[in-house]
């Protein structure tokens, strides 16, 4: 279970993932609402416990753009607003629960399970299709003329931001903090040895779209118009 923790207050980010990790949730965190899109929007989550107020852009308008985008992961909104309107705002903007601040430790807990027991059949199997590609990221399986592949982890989440983002320039940066998280010391040549990776796989599969560098810039999947 891989939990995506979006909380400002270094103190109760903290807590709450050592709590999370001493009950075997694997847990990435970060503290702006930009960050948290941006890995939102990876499909590398099972869950994410979203704090509504939030540096930039807030709980809500995170949530609101995720589901924009169609991020359908299970999100348990944290906040310390717990008057009714707040909760409906919560829960219209496409929270699937919502845990006023200060809460116990257990309660939390319970509805973390709770949120796991949807059933799989209700979880979209989203594809991700651009040209000749298509991604499917929760199997972490790329299609492509040649056929299928499985994929790793991080050439998924790679190609993912890619294939998102098609046409455009990603930075490294962003490339960074989508595939590896907000607190990784990565060194930079990683980057270069998943974008070799990553241009195998695209031609494993036939696939005739160009993963290209752009010096100083970062990096674009061109795909052919078929
Ligand atoms: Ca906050």
């Amino acid at each position: 279970m891989r939990v995506l923790l979006v909380e400002d207050e270094t103190a109760l980010q903290e807590a709450l993932r050592d709590i999370l990790n001493a009950n075997r949730y694997t847990v990435d965190c970060c503290e702006t609402g930009t960050d948290a899109l941006d890995l939102m929007c990876s499909g590398s989550y099972d869950l994410v416990l979203l704090d509504r107020m939030l540096p930039g852009l807030d709980g809500l308008s995170v949530l609101r753009q995720a589901r924009d985008a169609g991020v359908h992961t299970p999100v348990l909104m944290l906040t310390a607003l717990d008057a009714v309107g707040d909760r409906v705002a919560g829960l219209d903007a496409g929270a699937d629960d919502y845990l006023p601040k200060p809460f116990a430790t257990e309660e939390l807990l319970a509805r973390i399970r709770a949120l796991c027991r949807r059933p799989a059949e209700l979880e979209p199997n989203e594809s991700l299709c651009r040209g000749d590609l298509t991604l499917q990221p929760k199997l972490r399986l790329l299609t492509g003329p040649a056929g299928t592949h499985s994929l790793s982890g991080r050439e998924c989440a790679m190609l993912e931001l890619l294939m998102r983002n098609a046409g455009s320039v990603v930075s490294r940066e962003r490339i960074l903090l989508h595939v590896w998280g907000p607190d990784s010391e990565v060194e930079s040549g990683n980057i270069d040895n998943y974008i070799h990776l990553v241009r195998r796989r695209l031609k494993l599969v036939g696939s005739h779209t160009v993963l290209q560098t752009r010096r100083g810039a970062g990096y674009c999947l061109e795909v052919p118009v078929c």
